[in-house]
């Protein structure tokens, strides 16, 4: 179906609610708070935002309803439906995982053969225990997945878990993972569609936000003969931009370097003879 504006599906309450608003905002869309309303007009670029269910998603996009949608991949493994995933989104990042009560014997998956399992993900548990070979019975919950042991439901139980705090409250331990997941920018199947084009242009826009995510804009200044020494430890994205200063010798360097790595390379680029060093945060990059 081709449409005057794009139409994106988000979850309208949850985990990845929060981060997928900011995630937008960041790559500079213009809407309203979705508060009372399914969907949000984006007054700046021809794009509908819908909110729905953080389950309901996956089908908006199949059906048609919605171009494209921001999911999880625990929820597309879930669902066994195929819709090609454009982008990974560097949020409501999680393990699906197996835990045993903490005094239990079993140390690893291979060590739930023969037990029941308790899980709001029954298709991706029983297709991971499938594939390894290990016949398990499968005991699907919708929710409260965590008590099932101590009720006497089952042996063990496959979660999602991202610190691992609800598991040890529960007393639980975590004994060997299914499946990672993050959030995840999902979109039409027809890369000949007539949306296909407006379609990239969305996840450019995502893209170089995340990018940009990662990185710090680095400057600082040195004596122009400390440059080789300083460029040793200045991969970035190609090589650094060199801006020669006013007065005699001195030279700017400018340069695009890991968020990660900053602070192991501050004392470095200050004993090679980098002075002034300024980080600064980046808004957006195409590499
Ligand atoms: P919601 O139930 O609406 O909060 O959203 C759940 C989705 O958030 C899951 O399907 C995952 O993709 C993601 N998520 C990230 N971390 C966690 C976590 N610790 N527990 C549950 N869901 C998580």
């Amino acid at each position: 179906m081709t449409r005057d504006r794009l139409r994106l599906a988000v979850p309208n309450k949850g985990r990845l609610l929060e981060p997928t608003l900011e995630l937008l905002r960041a790559a500079g869309l213009v809407f309203e708070d979705h508060d009372r309303s399914l969907v949000a007009r984006v007054r700046n670029h021809p794009l509908d935002i819908l909110f729905v269910r953080t389950n309901d998603v996956i089908e908006f996009v199949r059906d048609g309803v919605a171009d494209l949608g921001v999911t999880g991949d625990d929820l597309l493994a879930e669902k066994m439906i195929e819709l090609p995933r454009i982008r990974s989104l560097g949020y409501g990042r999680c393990r699906l995982a197996a835990a045993v009560p903490t005094d239990a014997l079993p140390q690893g998956l291979d060590d739930l053969a023969g037990k029941r399992i308790a899980t709001a993900h029954p298709n991706a548990t029983r297709r991971f225990f499938d594939q390894r070979g290990t016949a398990v019975e499968i005991i699907a919950l919708s929710g409260a997945v965590e008590v099932a042991p101590r009720l006497g439901l089952a042996e063990a139980i496959v979660d999602l878990v991202s610190t691992g705090s609800t598991l040890v409250m529960n007393g639980l331990r975590p004994i060997g993972d299914i499946l990672e997941s993050e959030a995840v920018l999902v979109g039409g199947s027809d890369p000949e569609g007539a949306t296909h084009e407006r379609v990239m242009a969305i996840d450019a826009m995502l893209a170089a936000v995340i990018a940009a995510r990662d990185r710090k804009y680095l400057m600082m200044n040195a004596a122009v003969g400390r440059l080789p020494a300083l460029e040793e430890l200045l991969p970035g994205l190609a090589s650094p931009s060199v801006i020669p200063l006013a007065h005699g010798g001195m030279i700017a360097i400018h340069s695009v370097v890991d968020a990660d790595a900053i602070w192991g390379l501050l004392p470095r680029l200050r004993a090679a003879g980098a002075t002034g060093i300024l980080v600064l945060p980046i808004e957006k990059l195409v590499p």
